[in-house]
């Protein structure tokens, strides 16, 4: 059935380009916001995001376009607002502008991807001060060859540094991210883990090296089945110290809720270069070239250059794919929200309880932790599928449409 599923989604999920989306979200108690700030200072070798070099008078330029984008929208209320990247901490001028604009249309939290280095106590006090309550700190490891290994500008006691000085500002959540490479040993992982965890941070967000062809790690492959190994000893680890797998890539503190992460959102508008919005009917991602971006927002278009269309059953399967990424699917969701796929879904879920990939009933599906493991060979799957070849296709028409005032540096170029 698993197979058979790829083989649809290969076969039927086609996205289209140079098509204006026609968003209609299905209600504002459910939308998240997400942020891109598409800038960094310094290039890691093994990040597959969208990014460039920073420039000040860009930046500017880009702040105006997003908030100009947001009014292209028909929105007003959100769940959360993301702030990600990029390195958003680093650039006080953009969060200046664009916190005070944004917070009265959020009613939840407001969330921020944090670089060690820009973790300082002055920088902590203003993240608070303009209403950050979430944070998530870029540590990655605690080891330097390892960080040294990805191109990472930082080392181990700067991430212990920045590790106490966010616990000390008391956040309402703490994330603390971390890469695992599974041709080193466990030790290494159950390490980084270890000293992560010595500082109680709400979550510890474990994630194994991915390989986008374009980066520096282009030429490598994850080792499924001894990632799947890995986590099945770091559950064990994780539970000794307090933390419970919530999500497939993330452990949180056993006494607490709450989460920190971008794609927990049912439903979620992006704003800025590269961002995805997904609408229930409509998964679209905005153009990766800053000169296009501006283009489209001046002439009052949405900057998106991409869009799957859905039908009922492909919008099912992926609102229930995230859903379970995160453990549980709601099926009144599916009914509610994907009327004409609900009894497909449900078929599938029943064949995912049969193998023991799920438990719970025809309301309501967990899933166990075999079901974990089929989840992070799909996760896989899809990003190698599908994410790394449209963000290919992005970057190159980006590319092509530089008018030379900005350069995109690859990976490969910059490490
Ligand atoms: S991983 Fe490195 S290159 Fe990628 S967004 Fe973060 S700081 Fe920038």
């Amino acid at each position: 059935m698993i197979e058979l599923i790829k083989k649809y989604l290969k076969s039927s999920l086609i996205p289209e380009f140079n098509k204006e989306p026609v968003f209609s979200f299905p209600s504002d108690e459910r939308i998240g916001l997400y942020i891109h700030y598409a800038f960094c200072k310094h290039i890691c070798m093994f990040c597959p995001y969208h990014k460039i070099q920073y420039d000040e008078s860009i930046v500017r330029e880009y702040t105006d376009c997003v908030i100009r984008e947001f009014e292209l929208h028909n929105l007003k209320s959100f769940t959360s607002l993301y702030i990600g990247g990029g390195t958003p901490s680093n650039d006080k001028y953009f969060l200046e502008r664009i916190l005070p604009f944004f917070k009265d249309f959020i009613k939840n939290e407001i969330s921020l991807e944090i670089h060690p280095l820009d973790a300082t106590s002055d920088n902590i006090e203003f993240y608070k001060s303009n209403g950050i309550n979430f944070v998530s700190l870029g540590v990655q490891s605690f080891d330097d060859e390892f960080l040294r290994f990805i191109g990472r500008n930082h080392s181990g006691l700067d991430n212990e540094i920045a590790l106490e000085n966010i616990m000390n500002a008391k956040f309402d959540f703490v994330d603390v991210d971390l890469i695992f490479k599974p041709e080193k040993s466990f030790e290494n992982l159950k390490k980084d883990f270890t000293s992560a965890a010595k500082y109680s941070p709400e979550q510890i967000s474990v994630y194994p090296l991915m390989r986008f062809s374009y980066t520096g790690l282009g030429k490598t492959k994850n080792i499924p089945s001894r990632e799947k190994e890995y986590f099945r000893e770091l559950d064990k680890v994780a539970s000794d110290l307090g933390y419970g797998r919530d999500t497939l890539w993330t452990y949180t503190l056993k006494n607490k809720t709450g989460r920190f992460s971008s794609v927990g959102r049912e439903f979620y508008l992006g704003l800025g270069m590269s961002s995805s919005s997904f609408s229930g009917n409509v998964f679209s991602t905005n153009t990766f070239s800053f000169e296009k971006y501006r283009e489209y927002i001046f002439k009052g278009k949405i900057p998106v250059d991409s869009v799957y269309f859905f039908d009922d059953y492909q919008g099912a399967l992926f609102y229930s794919f995230w859903a379970l990424y995160n453990r549980k699917l709601e099926m009144k969701n599916i009914e509610k929200f994907f009327p004409g796929g609900y009894n497909k879904i449900l078929t599938v879920m029943k064949f995912l309880k049969s193998l023991k990939y799920l438990e719970g009933s025809g309301d309501r599906y967990y899933v166990t932790d075999k079901g974990l493991e089929i989840l992070l060979e799909l996760e896989e799957w899809l990003t190698y599928e599908f994410i790394d070849p449209l963000w290919s296709r992005l970057r190159a028409s980006a590319k092509k449409s530089q008018l030379g005032e900005i350069s995109s540096p690859t990976d490969n170029e910059v490490y």
